[in-house]
């Protein structure tokens, strides 16, 4: 029998029942991994477990592109990894340092959607070549998911403070 104690995985001792669509920082400083400082952004679309569920896989696959591609051509290589949740609400930004705040990647995520936004925007890699499964995309709600997120960050919605779950 398995009896080695598990992990705490940071995001699961966030309480998603109050958690808001937002940008979350964890900073991790060099440990015994030996990884150097890094933070994880979580880019929190949609609010978790409402009615509006989730963002669809081939829309998730579509933001991955596009998110992947224009964070990079933005920041380069500050970035370790952009990568979508399993839970479809959101996506995980690594970036190297820890002197980025949410407020920070708000700016950044502003200037990605309105590129993305632009007419003729095209999404990067969506070919056989460079993907695996390359026709799994769906770009008009994608352009909808985007716009959604920038009113959000326009009106001044976005929470920056993760709401972890209070010892009983
Ligand atoms: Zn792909």
């Amino acid at each position: 029998m398995y009896t080695k104690e598990k992990a705490v995985v940071n995001s699961f001792i966030v309480d998603h029942t109050i958690l808001k669509q937002g940008i979350y920082a964890k900073a991790s400083k060099t440990n015994e991994s030996n990884v150097d400082a890094y933070t994880t952004y979580d880019i929190r679309m949609i609010r978790p477990n409402s009615p509006e569920r989730m963002l669809q896989p081939d829309v998730m696959h579509t933001l991955e592109h596009c998110f992947a591609t224009e964070i990079r051509t933005i920041l380069g290589d500050e970035v370790i990894y952009v990568g979508p949740m399993g839970c479809c609400t959101g996506f995980y930004v690594v970036l190297a340092g820890t002197s980025r705040t949410p407020q920070d990647i708000q700016v950044l995520m502003k200037q990605v959607l309105e590129t993305i936004l632009e007419e003729g925007y095209v999404v990067p890699f969506q070919n056989p070549v460079s993907c695996g499964n390359y026709t799994f995309m769906d770009f008009e709600n994608t352009l909808k998911a985007c716009q959604n997120y920038l009113n959000l960050i326009n009106e001044g919605k976005l929470e920056f403070e993760y709401p972890y779950i209070q010892e009983a």
